[in-house]
């Protein structure tokens, strides 16, 4: 351990400032949004059976909602712009612009050079969890996803339902891609339901009984045309463990709406993101 230095405490104490203050951003009309969502009717519903992946299409301008059915059940989300797959959820960034857990208001960002709104979460019936005493919070996107790589390095084996490879095998059967192509696509998550936060102690990812139970749910707007995937995580309610068959484990409803389109006449595709891309040359 290094010796302190003489000003060391007076280090500690200088008062943090927010990395990326939000005011700029444009924000979303939650109104139109809400006034839409009161128009909608389902127009297709999958279900993620326990510890495997489904994958859905969701036009934009529609919406989609992953409800808890049977019990609880945390779900591990992937997103696509469908038109190109290079697009893709941005965990990272959406964690720097919106906190570590997400909820009604929030923003799902795309990666670079698109970096753009994909979704906008519209409804939230866990929002009354907050933060509790552990510093835990629900909808994380500080998690990466379970994986079959990580359980082979802490647990040896060959385990396959973890979310990285339900998500795998689901965009490859959502896109005819040979397994081996569509990996390399699955990305960082929105860890939806799993209630998770870092100790103060040591810093370290935790996770616990998700306060989920069935007929709660997720309902996200979709900002432009997605192909999203989501495993029913192998923890289930992530109570314990995950990267096995331990935990008991429950299916996730996926539901796309279709609003009437007359509440959505003045709303328009958030752009491409307005960087010139020339980085200083
Ligand atoms: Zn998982």
């Amino acid at each position: 351990m290094s010796q302190p230095p003489n000003d060391a405490e007076a280090r500690r104490q200088i008062k943090p400032v927010i990395c990326y203050p939000t005011q700029t951003l444009p924000q979303p009309d939650l109104g139109l949004y809400t006034a839409a969502l009161s128009t909608t009717h389902v127009t297709q519903t999958v279900l993620a059976p326990p510890r495997d992946a489904c994958a859905f299409h969701v036009p934009r301008g529609h919406f989609f909602r992953i409800t808890s059915v049977d019990g609880p059940q945390v779900g591990d989300l992937n997103l696509w712009n469908a038109n190109d797959l290079s697009e893709r959820f941005y965990s990272g960034k959406t964690r720097a612009l919106h906190g570590t857990h997400v909820t009604t208001g929030d923003r799902l960002w795309s990666s670079f050079p698109a970096m753009r709104p994909m979704a906008t979460i519209v409804e939230d019936t866990l929002d009354w969890y907050g933060i509790d005493e552990f510093g835990g919070s629900v909808h994380d996107v500080i998690g990466t996803r379970c994986d079959p790589y990580t359980n082979h390095l802490l647990s040896g084996g060959q385990y396959h339902n973890c979310c990285h490879s339900n998500l795998t095998r689901a965009l490859a059967s959502a896109t005819d891609l040979p397994l081996q192509d569509a990996e390399p696509h699955v990305h960082d998550v929105l860890n939806v339901f799993m209630c998770t936060g870092f100790t103060r102690d040591t810093g370290q990812y935790f996770m616990k009984a998700s306060p989920v139970r069935p007929g709660d749910h997720l309902t996200l707007f979709a900002e432009i045309d997605l192909l999203g995937a989501l495993s029913a995580c192998p923890g289930g309610d992530c109570s314990a463990e995950h990267s096995s068959d331990v935990a008991a484990c429950y299916p996730l409803q996926v539901d796309v709406l279709a609003p009437d389109p007359a509440t959505l006449a003045n709303w328009q595709e958030p752009a491409r993101n307005g960087y010139n891309r020339t980085h200083g040359l």
